[in-house]
């Protein structure tokens, strides 16, 4: 059983009163410090940061993205492959720069990378202006650990513990300004894929409560933001932690039936557990929008097993069907590793046909990274670096195809888009379309956070563009 502890309110209430204890300090100076929030990887740590930079809020700082103007540096790191990894030292590396021409600036690491002991080594020897590393599961003592870090102490600060996970609410949050929000259902991991280092980085699964996520959702709506993106490393496994009758259906079905005039989207669900009852809330759910990130990983069932995913090929096709026999125009968007250790080019071959096969309207492809502590860093990998990087290059190339011809028929539509943002020029705009594709289009800035009706009038394999329909509301 993973043993997994409340924080308790005396806790949080400790954190708290450090927070206006700093805020009180920081009031007394010329000017508030600036901090400078710099985020790797995914979704989860954009909502941390979030968090981070919410508890930094509380504090008194104000914000900048420029590092040299800033009073501390967070760096928010990631571990799931060691490209990230690599990018995120590298960037550190550059900051010994900064902070010489800036004294008394301070370089905070946290993060998945961090949580690692021996990335911990690493920045103990060899980033010597680093000042605090904090782990994953020190978020919510962020604020005493900064404190410490900030009044006179001996040596630089490591805090980490390496535990299943703790559960807590009622941190700060500080979005960005927008039209889409971040909300984290759940945390951590209990599928352990062989090849993946979030199980050990982040934890077991931790659900929030559901009376939490609709608070938050309803004060999101609140705010004016039109999306809700639910985040959670499976989100169909939310609330089998909690005991009660609370599924990640269920939740689909509450938030739906929130009022407002917003869109619901989730990321990312493990195909093992995505259930029948999953794509029929999809369908009869008018807010949840028409899209499914669904990640096979591999196309073989070798290779499944391999990676301890628990399910096979036609497991996977059956899923895709059954979702497109109720949602005809669902876009399903994948994951898919090549070179996973042992992986034939037989076996690189079945991931191809079913690329061909099931036409992804979008596919992250990853070369196999090695991770220190999982199954598979220890499993023989004969293939040779250039043979995973030619079949990697064969395998973007198909999906180029599958990709042009899928954007290519939404050609001559109508879809009802929600304009997100400034485009790259002055007078273009950026929208998405319930499938979550990428639309350019011309219009003014006042636009951002309507839903409009739009025609789709060309296409690329990576956006589409389109003129709208309505000019007025
Ligand atoms: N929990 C999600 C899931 O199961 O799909 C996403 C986890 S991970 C942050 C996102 C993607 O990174 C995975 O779907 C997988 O394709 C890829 N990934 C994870 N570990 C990897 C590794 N060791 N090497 C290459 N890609 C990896
Ligand atoms: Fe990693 Fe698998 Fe968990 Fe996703 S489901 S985070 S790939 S262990």
């Amino acid at each position: 059983m993973p043993q997994i502890r409340t924080v308790t309110e005396e806790e949080l209430a400790r954190q708290r009163e450090i927070m206006a204890r700093r805020r009180e300090k920081n009031a007394g100076l010329p000017a508030p410090p600036l901090a400078w929030v710099d985020t790797y990887g995914c979704q989860q740590n954009e909502a941390d940061s979030e968090t981070i930079r919410g508890m930094l809020r509380e504090m008194g700082y104000g914000f900048t993205e420029a590092e040299g103007e800033a009073d501390l540096i967070v760096v928010n790191t990631c571990a799931v492959r060691g490209h990230a990894e690599l990018r995120a030292l590298g960037n550190v590396g550059a900051l010994s720069h900064t902070k010489r021409a800036k004294p008394g600036q301070r370089i905070a690491l946290c993060g998945c990378m961090v949580q690692q002991a021996h990335m911990r080594e690493k920045i103990k020897s060899s980033y010597p202006y680093v000042d605090l590393v904090f782990g994953t599961h020190e978020l919510w003592r962020f604020p005493e650990l900064l404190d410490r870090m900030l009044e006179p102490h001996k040596g630089r600060l490591f805090e980490a513990r390496d535990i299943d996970g703790e559960r807590y609410e009622g941190l700060p949050v500080l979005r960005k300004e927008g039209v889409r929000a971040w909300l984290p259902i759940m945390s951590g991991c209990n599928n352990f894929c062989s090849y993946c280092i979030v199980p050990y980085v982040r934890g077991r699964e931790r659900s929030r409560a559901p009376e939490t996520v609709l608070a938050e959702a309803k004060q999101i709506l609140s705010e004016g933001f039109k999306e809700i993106y639910l985040l959670g490393q499976n989100v169909n496994s939310y609330g089998k932690d909690l005991g009660g009758r609370e599924d990640f259906p269920w939740l689909l079905r509450e938030l739906n039936a929130l009022e407002g005039d917003f869109i619901l989207r989730f990321m990312t669900s493990h195909p093992k557990d995505a259930s029948r009852e999953l794509f029929d809330t999809m369908a009869a759910c008018d807010k949840v929008e028409r899209h499914i990130h669904l990640p096979f990983q591999s196309g073989n069932d070798r290779v499944l097993r391999a990676m301890n995913r628990g399910y096979t090929g036609d497991v996977y096709r059956e899923k895709a069907a059954y979702a497109r026999s109720l949602m005809p125009d669902i876009a399903i968007t994948s994951d898919v590793i090549v070179g996973f250790p042992g992986e034939t080019e037989a076996e690189f071959e079945d991931t191809l046909r079913l690329v061909e096969e099931l036409g992804f309207d979008m596919l992250f492809t990853f070369l196999y990274s090695p991770r220190v502590g999982t199954p598979a860093a220890a499993l023989p990998d004969p293939a040779t670096k250039e043979e995973k990087q030619a079949r990697f290059d064969r395998l973007l190339a198909a999906q180029n195809e599958v990709s042009c011809r899928m954007q290519a028929a939404h050609v001559g539509k109508t879809y009802r888009i929600l304009i997100d943002g400034e485009g790259d020029k002055p007078g273009r705009l950026t929208a998405r379309s319930s499938h979550n594709r990428l639309i350019h289009l011309e219009g003014d800035v006042s636009l951002i956070g309507s839903f409009r009706e739009a025609e789709i009038t060309g296409s690329t394999t990576w956006s589409l563009s389109a003129v709208l329909k309505d000019k007025e509301e």
